[in-house]
């Protein structure tokens, strides 16, 4: 066992949350991918598609707590039917990346920023929590092992899937007494091509609402926004945008990226997080670049109807969305039934996007100062 095992509903006291390296028992493939076939992959790699060899695994039982640390061939999970899951979706996830810097090292980025919010995802899901130094090491142990798939490509990296079913079988509804964490990778290139992305206002579906999972990254809030992602592509646009819950007024997010808009007196305006949101990494990190660049990021509701005026006005000037997968993803246009808010020419990412998109990477591929000390080396 790792740790103490901890009450379900109880918050960590830091104190105890000081673990000793766990030891990983490394099992590695005995037929990994042939080296020629690998650069092939890496060098056009479609989003989600194609894996790495290994993964790690870390098992908890209630009575155990957190044990059997390994990292293993890649290979098909053996799961009973009765699984609690598959039936009451206890799931959570995370996203992020492993870099090649540009000194031929391999880091990730912020890594501690994601062991936290699995954490807390958790914990708003009723299930074990994983202690945050076992989360960032299962993930060093599984990107040391793969490091030949971290690609160095520009904007090319190892995306890392950390995430944690419940496996109790049992189908009563309770919180499950057994878990399994799991991290797999995959190389990616960029997730949109270039230019500017489109979005749907959905009026009528809703992602979150107040006291619900929406601050949880959860599959079920995924599974949830995949009629409203259906009814954007369905109205021509790439992405849907969500609207709050209560009044349909004020702008949210999207169904899996935080969003932000540039303002013409040069203030960038994101909505607060409140408990709806998900507390985006890549948004916490825009908003210190912004101003380390001497921009100001003002955190205050949007209204959706003074959006499209402002659009047309030329109040904001710049929108875009961000989230790991994608980075920063500018925004051309937003359209509802009633109308479009389109900004620029509706094709040409905006100066302010592009600056603080550059900034982003170029901390993430060690082409800058890590002045805030958000790059995690691992090789
Ligand atoms: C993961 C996610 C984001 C982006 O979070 P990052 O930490 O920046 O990757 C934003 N919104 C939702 C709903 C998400 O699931």
């Amino acid at each position: 066992m790792y740790g103490r095992v901890r009450s379900l509903f109880l918050r960590p006291e830091s104190s105890e949350d000081v673990f000793p390296m766990t030891p990983f028992i490394i099992e590695k493939t005995e037929t990994p991918t042939d080296p020629v076939k690998r650069t092939e992959l890496l060098a056009n790699p479609a989003f989600g598609r194609v894996f790495t060899d290994h993964m790690a695994l870390i098992s908890y039982s209630a009575d155990k707590g957190w044990h059997d640390a390994k990292i293993t061939p890649r290979r098909p999970l053996s799961i009973d039917p009765a699984s609690t899951v598959l039936h009451y979706g206890q799931e959570i996830f995370e996203g992020m990346k492993a870099y090649r810097e540009k000194d031929g090292h391999v880091a990730t980025f912020r890594p501690e920023a994601n062991a936290s919010r699995f954490a807390a995802s958790a914990r708003r899901m009723g299930m074990a929590e994983l202690p945050e130094d076992l989360f960032v090491q299962a993930v060093d142990e599984l990107v040391r092992v793969d490091q030949d798939w971290v690609p160095s490509g520009e904007g090319q990296s190892l995306y890392l899937r950390p995430f944690m079913i419940s496996n109790e079988v049992f189908l009563g509804v309770k919180p499950a007494t057994e878990y399994l964490f799991i991290v797999i990778a995959c190389p990616v290139g960029a997730y949109f091509s270039s230019g500017c992305v489109s979005v749907w206002v959905s009026e009528h579906y809703t992602r979150a609402a107040i006291g619900g999972t929406g601050e949880a990254k959860c599959g079920g809030n995924y599974a949830g926004s995949l009629i409203a992602q259906a009814e954007a592509k369905d109205k021509g646009c790439d992405q849907v945008l969500f609207l709050d819950a209560r009044e349909r007024r004020f702008v949210e997010e999207m169904g899996g990226m935080n969003v932000m808009f540039v303002r013409k007196d040069g203030k960038i305006v994101t909505p607060p997080l409140g408990g709806t949101i998900l507390r985006g990494i890549t948004r916490n990190s825009l908003i210190q670049l912004a101003a380390d660049q001497g921009i100001e990021v003002v955190e205050e509701p949007v209204d959706i109807d003074e959006l499209f005026s402002g659009a047309a006005s030329g109040k904001y000037t710049e929108a875009f969305a961000c989230g790991t997968a994608a980075v920063l993803s500018p925004i051309g246009k937003f359209m509802r039934p009633t109308g479009e808010a389109v900004f620029g020419d509706g094709k040409t990412p905006g100066p302010v996007s592009q600056q603080l998109k550059k900034a982003l990477t170029d901390v993430q591929g060690g082409r800058t100062n890590d002045v805030h000390g958000w790059i995690h080396r691992i090789s």
